[in-house]
């Protein structure tokens, strides 16, 4: 019995009736993370707990479940930390007799079995990417969040001509290189993400709360970037294409295996194309991408092939009918496409950043064109928010101004809100900088967006313009009346310059005129015009001034 209690794999403590202790075993002493000379008889069982180095709060807890807990053969079992690290199991019995047993294991090792136990069923052996079984039980949780308004996109890749890539190198370079292909794509998306391999060459990844589709697409084409630098497998350089399929949580699927189906769908579509690509389940979000694609390739060439030019819009004096400066305005010819309003390809410009390098054109070009007008004339430029993202705009700027040999006061810069919106401290200082060359700036687009009166207060525009929509219910509409007065009134009293833009008939002038505007711009005062005709229009009649008398 001796023999048995002292090798036995658990410690053990045998208390009496009113819970002091009897006896203990000598594993018991193993366990102790401190020195056992205080483990004798007679002490108590909270005492016993405090030297095996378990959690206070947590002792009394399992005294008090002891305490009420008195049915035979049903133990109290905890697995409690103790001051060492380790994870001990207690289990304590009640003796019909009275009194208690308790048993002590150290289960650490066997708790990080368990954990690995537990990975090795979720994860890809080859790649340490989650596996199937486990994609789906993501699947899974991601659709019940979206019930809750969480969205998700699942994503299906599958590498092309991968069985003729391990033919020829061998199944362990195939090996090494679907493990460089996991590293790549785990780089790809955020921890929240899911990056998966579902079979041989097959990976996924569920994408959680993605902007739809933005996004989405923005990951799609990371991906297909990632994949056109070479993997470097042994000696060998090898290049491995990519197609991809994507269906939308809700839209394409309320379950895992719908998505997975529809996902499949669309993979299926982009392998048709013999270019690597990706495809959209939905059908609309497809073909809009795909022709927001072909537009933004189209630009690409644009800016290659000169298919740019610029119109001008005069602005008035509305006091002096005079001409006073223009607005350029950029015009886009494509072969086959015709004039594009600038309305549909400036966001697309703006959304692949080459609105940075047209907007550089814009403004060196107008800045030279304007140099040969009469000095009395300004020109107004629009800038898009992208443009003060580099913080090169004030050398962009001055570059121009120098290049045509312009006097800065000549040249008007048009920002929207959007410009304060985002990042607004470092806008804020590239706005002054170009103030302190001696460079207008005109608030664009004024009463529609957010109209944040603090914008009047962070920083001093010379202009505001108040948008045509307001302009085209004049003066029929009293809120677009009254919206007008507030506008003109603000203007007055900041002492800030207001242009109505979109005059398109004598009452709306005439009200505006009435209601202390200083400047009109409008199809009554002219239309947009390419350069060579402005010049030959206005100098022979030097001024409008029959339109606003
Ligand atoms: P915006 O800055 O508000 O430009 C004024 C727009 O109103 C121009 O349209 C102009 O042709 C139009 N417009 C002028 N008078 C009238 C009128 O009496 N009635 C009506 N219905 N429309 C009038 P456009 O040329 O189509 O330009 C649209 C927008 O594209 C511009 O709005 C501006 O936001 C953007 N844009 C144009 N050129 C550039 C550019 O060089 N750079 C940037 N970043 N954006 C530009
Ligand atoms: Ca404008
Ligand atoms: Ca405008």
């Amino acid at each position: 019995m001796e023999t048995a209690l002292a090798h036995m794999c658990q410690g053990l403590a045998l208390y009496d009736s009113s819970g002091k202790l009897i006896f203990s075993n000598h594993r018991l002493t193993h366990l102790l993370p401190g020195p056992s000379d205080r483990l004798h008889a007679g002490i108590d069982m909270a005492e016993v707990m405090e030297l095996m180095g378990l959690p206070r709060n947590r002792v009394k807890q399992l005294h008090r479940r002891l305490s009420t807990h008195r049915e035979p053969d049903i133990p109290t079992r905890a697995v409690l930390q103790n001051s060492d690290g380790r994870l001990i199991s207690i289990a304590t019995q009640p003796i019909p007799e009275g009194g208690w047993v308790t048993t002590f294991e150290d289960v650490t090792e066997y708790q990080a079995a368990e954990l690995k136990l537990e990975l090795l069923a979720r994860q890809d052996p080859l790649t340490g990417l989650a596996n199937r079984a486990f994609l789906r039980r993501r699947l899974e949780e991601a659709v019940a969040r979206m019930k809750r308004g969480i969205p998700f996109a699942l994503l299906l890749l599958d590498i092309k001509d991968f069985s003729s890539i391990n033919d020829a190198l061998g199944e362990t370079a195939g090996d090494e290189l679907l493990k460089s292909i996991a590293q790549r794509l785990k780089k790809q998306v955020r921890e929240i993400d899911t990056v998966a391999r579902l079979d041989g060459d097959k990976f996924a990844i569920l994408q959680c709360n993605p902007e739809l589709p933005k996004n989405t697409e923005a990951l799609a084409s990371r991906l297909m970037e990632c994949f056109r630098i070479p993997y470097q497998i042994g000696d060998q350089s090898i290049i491995a294409f990519v197609s991809l399929g994507i269906a939308i949580g809700g839209g394409d699927g309320n379950n895992p295996h719908e998505l997975l189906k529809n996902a499949d769908m669309a993979l299926a579509r982009a392998k048709q194309s013999l270019l690597p690509c990706y495809s959209f389940f939905n059908a609309e979000i497809d073909s809009h991408l795909k022709a927001q694609r072909e537009l933004e390739n189209d630009l690409y060439e644009a800016s290659r092939r000169g298919e740019f030019s610029l119109h001008y819009q005069p602005i008035v004096n509305i006091q002096t009918g005079q001409i006073i400066g223009f607005e350029t305005l950029l015009r886009w010819w494509h072969p086959t496409r015709g004039w594009v309003p600038p309305a549909e390809f400036v966001p697309v410009a703006e959304e692949c950043g080459l609105i940075v390098s047209i907007g550089a054109w814009v403004l060196r070009t107008a800045c030279l064109q304007a140099a040969a007008w009469p000095p009395n004339w300004y020109v107004a430029v629009n800038l898009s928010a992208l443009q003060f993202q580099d913080g090169l705009l004030p050398t962009t700027v001055a570059q121009a101004l120098a290049l045509a040999g312009l006097d800065p006061h000549r040249l008007e810069l048009e920002v929207t809100e959007s410009v304060l919106l985002r990042d607004d401290e470092a806008n804020l200082d590239i706005l002054s900088q170009l103030r302190e060359m001696g460079v207008r700036i005109s608030l664009d687009d004024f009463g529609t967006g957010y109209s944040s009166l603090s914008y009047l207060r962070t920083f001093r525009f010379d202009k505001l313009k108040i948008d045509r929509s307001f302009v085209k219910d004049l003066p029929q509409s009293d809120s677009a009346k009254k919206i007008v007065k507030a506008i003109t009134g603000l203007g007055q009293s900041f002492g800030i310059c207001i242009v109505a833009e979109g005059v398109e008939t004598r009452q709306q002038l005439e009200y505006l005129q009435r209601h202390g505007c200083d400047e009109v711009q409008g199809y009554l005062l002219g239309y947009p015009q390419p350069p060579e005709e402005i010049l030959d229009a206005y100098l022979r009649t030097s001024d409008t001034k029959a339109v606003t008398e």
